[in-house]
């Protein structure tokens, strides 16, 4: 499979109780191959009954005694014939996403396929090791009375899983892998835009053994779709990954309903490079923190801050790093940049560039439309801000490959501006003081405050955001808790 790839082969219906299931009113949306701007495929245009259906094929999933009473290690195993599914099908899926999602297929097959592996096999080992506690109880009524109380952790349930369009197999893994090992049944929405890879993962789950209904996907748009999956009364948990903006329309529905959430949203990350830094590695490191998947990345390095005797030299270098970055398909060996998703996308990126020109940024690298081609490519592109102004690039998430870059004189102020933000999800600092690096992750305000590296996940390693980048943790530990409800059992004796 490649750029002309018979469209006649992709898989392109819903995935519900183990079969591909169109949308029952036959309506479909087209979906696009970003890097030629070409129509891929119809897509199943989900409506309220479809979602109707996917949530009740999910609820009898999770009643049923094969889900429900399966033996936490035949869950496990699942999981781990599933990562093994996935391993095997590198190729397939990484040029789906490719296609689909328009990264470079290397990205393709190291990030969202070998890394879905990873965290499928992470979370499969979660099955085995959830646990409660047992507790002595100090309250003896009537007097007398003995009672022998302990916890136990539960499946939420039916979990409504929404994620976004940058790494679209990466992000299902993200939820469905925890979901299942918890013994919660999934939904899962796709991004409009980048459906492939999900529909072909709910598939390969089957062919690992999941019962029908267990994991479903629904394609649809957000304001119908996604809001009628959000509010559907037997959905118990919502969890989902995107904008701050639709994060706080699901978080107001599931208040109202009383559904739990989980909600990683957008970001405004700064990079904070001291004085002490190899201006090569300062430009090196902030280029990759910024550039990594064209920037469309919730914790992408989009604010540079550099210690004012650097600056020049680190800003031009990074300038001059911009410049020289090829743009084409993912799949041209050459490239070492894709396109951004959408037209929509490009349009909102260009247009943010040119507003922070019209406030009084510089930019510093080429002109960032002279690549658009007939796919959605923006240039890498650079915006000096000397003179720290309040610029919309500063404070709006721009999800494209867009510095902005201000100097500053000491720990304190920079500490400040980093904070001077309504987000609060990723953080990095560039030093080999350890002193003022620790200054630093104490006082910066982000679920993940990197030092010398940027953008660095990891199964094991809690990730969400402070302030308006969301609310919960995903990985790690803690992701037991996020798909679990804890029951008390007090007995009398
Ligand atoms: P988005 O517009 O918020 O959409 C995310 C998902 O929500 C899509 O599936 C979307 O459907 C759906 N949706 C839209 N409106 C909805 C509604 N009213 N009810 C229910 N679902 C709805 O975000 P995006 O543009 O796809 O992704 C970019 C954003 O995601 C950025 O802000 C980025 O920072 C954030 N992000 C955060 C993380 C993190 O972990 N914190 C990771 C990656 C991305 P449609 O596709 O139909 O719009
Ligand atoms: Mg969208």
């Amino acid at each position: 499979m490649n750029d002309q790839v018979r469209t006649e082969t992709l898989h392109t219906k819903m995935f519900i109780n183990g079969e591909p299931t169109p949308s029952a009113a036959g309506k479909t949306f087209p979906i696009f191959n970003p890097a030629t701007s070409k129509e891929l495929a119809q897509i199943p245009d989900a409506t309220a009954e479809d979602i109707d259906h996917a949530v009740r094929t999910s609820k009898q999933a999770f009643e049923s005694d094969t889900w429900r009473r399966m033996p936490p290690s035949t869950r496990e195993r699942l999981l781990l014939t599933l990562a093994d599914l996935v391993e095997k099908h590198t190729d397939e899926l990484a040029t789906l996403e490719t296609l689909n999602q328009g990264k470079l297929l290397a990205f393709s097959k190291m990030l969202e396929v070998a890394g879905s592996v990873q965290w499928l096999r992470y979370m499969a080992g979660w099955a085995t090791k959830i646990e409660g506690t047992t507790l002595d109880l100090s309250i003896a009524f009537p007097p007398g009375t003995r009672y022998n109380a302990s916890t136990k952790r539960v499946p939420a349930g039916v979990v409504a899983a929404i994620v976004p369009w940058n790494f679209p197999l990466l992000m299902a893994v993200w939820k469905i892998a925890p979901a299942l090992a918890c013994g919660c049944t999934v939904v899962l929405k796709p991004a409009e835009e980048t459906p492939l890879t999900a529909i072909r993962l709910a598939e390969l789950a089957y062919e690992a053994g999941f019962p029908p209904g267990v994991f479903n996907v629904v394609t649809g748009r957000g304001e119908t779709a996604g809001a009628a999956l959000v509010k559907h009364p037997l959905v118990n948990k919502v969890t989902f990954t995107g904008s701050t903006e639709v994060g706080r329309i699901i978080g107001r529905q599931c208040a109202d309903d009383l559904k739990r959430a989980s909600l990683e949203l957008g970001g405004k990350s700064p990079v904070i490079v001291l004085d002490d830094c190899d201006p090569r590695t300062a430009i090196e490191g902030a280029a990759g923190a910024i550039f990594f998947n064209h920037g469309q990345v919730c914790t992408a390095g989009s604010r540079l801050y550099v210690a004012r005797s650097i600056y020049d030299e680190v800003v031009q270098g990074i300038a001059a790093v911009a410049d020289g970055i090829a743009l084409g398909s993912g799949f041209d060996a050459a490239a070492q940049m894709g396109p951004m998703v959408s037209s929509r996308h490009r349009d909102k990126v260009v247009g943010m560039i040119a507003q922070g020109k019209d406030e009084g940024g510089e930019v510093l690298s080429r002109d960032s439309a002279s690549a658009d081609g007939d796919g959605y490519f923006v240039r890498p592109t650079v915006i000096a801000n000397r003179a720290c102004k309040p610029l919309s690039v500063v404070k709006e998430e721009v999800f494209g490959p867009v510095l902005v870059a201000m100097p500053y004189d000491d720990l304190e102020e920079v500490l400040a501006q980093a904070n001077d933000s309504e987000y609060g999800l990723g953080a990095s600092v560039w030093t080999n003081q350890l002193d003022k690096a620790l200054r630093l992750v104490d006082g910066i305000e982000a679920g993940t405050v990197w030092v010398n590296t940027h953008n660095m996940v990891d199964p094991a390693m809690p990730f969400g955001g402070f302030k308006a980048s969301g609310i919960g943790r995903e990985h790690g530990r803690a992701i037991v808790d996020a798909y679990t409800e804890c029951k008390s059992v007090c007995i009398a004796y």
